[in-house]
């Protein structure tokens, strides 16, 4: 018999809390990502999801808990005491699992390919030709070829989406977040970012979305996250999520969305 031996997890969370001021918002999470995996995390709104995944990236600090990421911790437990990293190696982190946002936040005073070179020059401290010629190759990926003298401003939701797209591969990242990226966009222009991130998928990257696009989740995830008042309350293939949810708010949030 062989022995499958599960690759090392590229993510893990344990016992992940936040809090603002008095208001727990994250009470103790578990995530684990392997390389390549598609994980979505799904949840009714104001459960804790955007926290979550920005509390992984650091663009908030956690209160207490543990987020291990490519074998460093990002903040650890060592006897009641929380550690967090120093900020140079949360920079680096950071940079290698960028955050695609429903909003896109994009610099709007910049050009589309300025966007996109702003992490290889600032953060990576890439060659600025260097940084063009990728990041014009990241732009023609995206379908965006003849954009990238263009401001945000005279682009579509689904362009920005795009761009906002291509500045994450930019930084040849291990790992992509995005928090509802198709959420903010017009109905006409979601398959075309479903697609984007379907490609992304395909060809290996590993990706965390936060996102209401349960027919998505169902054809692209691995593993399905469903996360209600700050914990993870079920987790499993979308099979099992979908058609089979154990716990009874996920079965009531699946029926709502349906
Ligand atoms: P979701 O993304 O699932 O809709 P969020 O993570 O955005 O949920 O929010 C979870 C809870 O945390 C909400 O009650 C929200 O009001 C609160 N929250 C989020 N960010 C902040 C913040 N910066 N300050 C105070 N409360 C916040
Ligand atoms: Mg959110």
């Amino acid at each position: 018999m062989i022995l499958q031996t599960q690759p090392e997890p590229l993510l893990q969370v344990r016992a992940l809390h936040k809090s603002f001021g008095a208001h727990d918002v994250l009470k103790g999470v578990d995530l684990t990502v392997r390389p390549g995996e598609v994980s979505f995390v799904i949840g009714p709104s104001g459960g804790g999801k955007s926290t979550l995944i920005r509390c992984i990236n650091f663009l908030e600090t956690p209160s207490a808990g543990e987020i291990m990421f490519d074998g460093r911790h990002l903040c650890r437990e060592e006897g009641n005491v929380f550690h967090v990293a120093p900020e140079r190696e949360l920079r680096a982190a950071r940079s290698e699992m960028p955050m695609v946002f429903q909003h896109f936040n994009l610099f709007s005073h910049r050009t589309v390919i300025e966007n996109v070179i702003e992490g290889p020059v600032m953060v990576k401290r890439r060659r600025r030709d260097e940084a063009i010629a990728d990041a014009e190759r990241l732009l023609a990926e995206v379908g965006l070829a003849d954009k990238a003298d263009r401001y945000p401003d005279e682009l579509s939701g689904g362009q920005k989406q795009r761009v906002a797209i291509a500045r994450a591969l930019a930084m040849q990242p291990k790992l992509i977040l995005f928090d509802e990226p198709t959420s903010a966009l017009d109905p006409e222009l979601v398959a075309g970012i479903l697609d984007t991130i379907r490609a992304l998928a395909e060809r290996g990257m590993t990706l965390v979305v936060v996102s209401h696009e349960m027919g998505f989740a169902r054809r692209l995830a691995d593993v399905v996250h469903f996360i209600a008042d700050g914990a993870i309350v079920e987790s499993g293939p979308p099979q099992r999520i979908f058609d089979a949810p154990e716990n009874p708010r996920l079965a009531a949030f699946i029926r709502s969305i349906l």
